[in-house]
């Protein structure tokens, strides 16, 4: 089964930027072109992304603690936790993208 494969009708109708979009289990999703149920990147997906935001989060702890140390951290600091921050955001779109299969979306109000 391919990670494009729409949990619903078991069609490959998902492209890496649709699946980029579709977000992890705690998103609405994107709806399948083919059948419209909404689909979210599965528990793989939602697990890397807790654990990708923890790491992110303790670098940038890290930096922040370090920032005084001397003239280098001074300049770079915020630099560093800006570019966290961003791949914060930036990371699990293009993981999701080619990584972890698709599941139906467990939100209620997606099916509103
Ligand atoms: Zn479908």
């Amino acid at each position: 089964m391919s990670v494009y494969t729409c949990p619903h009708c078991g069609e490959k109708t998902f492209t890496p930027i649709r699946k980029a979009m579709a977000g992890n289990m705690k998103s609405k999703g994107k709806p399948c072109p083919k059948c419209g149920m909404l689909c979210v990147n599965g528990k793989g997906a939602t697990i890397f992304d807790a654990i990708y935001c923890l790491v992110a989060f303790i670098f940038v702890i890290y930096v922040y603690l370090n920032g005084t140390k001397n003239e280098w951290w001074y300049y770079h600091e915020w630099p560093i936790v800006f570019g966290l921050v961003m791949s914060m955001l930036i990371v699990p779109r293009i993981v999701h993208a080619f990584f972890f299969k698709l599941t139906e979306s467990i939100r209620i109000d997606a099916y509103k």
